[in-house]
């Protein structure tokens, strides 16, 4: 006999059911979109605590920084909002409205973009 993927109890009727009724599919598929809408949480948790490392440095007046002082800040460069690619191969990073290069001599050059102007 087929068991309900949420509550293990016995099905009894159609062997394609694999919930036991309406309460058990709604609880699993409730449990499942909270489940990817933690795994998304996370990565904007770590997108906006990049965003606010990148606006922490700007906003002392600096417009670069070592690699090695955002690591230390906790900024995780493995994730952006969006990548340019320039002519010449020169990658331009985006955060939000803050961009950065990964220049080779270990330095991040930062600016602040104005999006509200450019969403128009
Ligand atoms: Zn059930």
């Amino acid at each position: 006999m087929a068991t309900c993927r949420e509550c293990g109890a016995g099905i009894y009727g159609r062997s394609d059911k694999v919930f036991c009724g309406d309460a058990c599919r709604n609880a699993f598929n409730n449990n499942k979109r909270s489940k990817r809408d933690r795994e998304a949480a996370i990565i904007n948790r770590i997108l906006i605590k990049n965003k606010n490392i990148l606006q922490s440095i700007v906003s002392q007046g600096r417009r670069n920084c070592k690699r090695e002082e955002l690591q230390a800040m906790g900024f995780n460069f493995n994730y952006a909002t969006s990548f340019m690619i320039k002519e010449g191969g020169k990658i331009i990073v985006s955060c939000y409205n803050f961009s950065y290069v990964n220049s080779s001599n270990g330095r991040v050059y930062i600016s602040s973009k104005i999006i509200l102007n450019e969403a128009k």
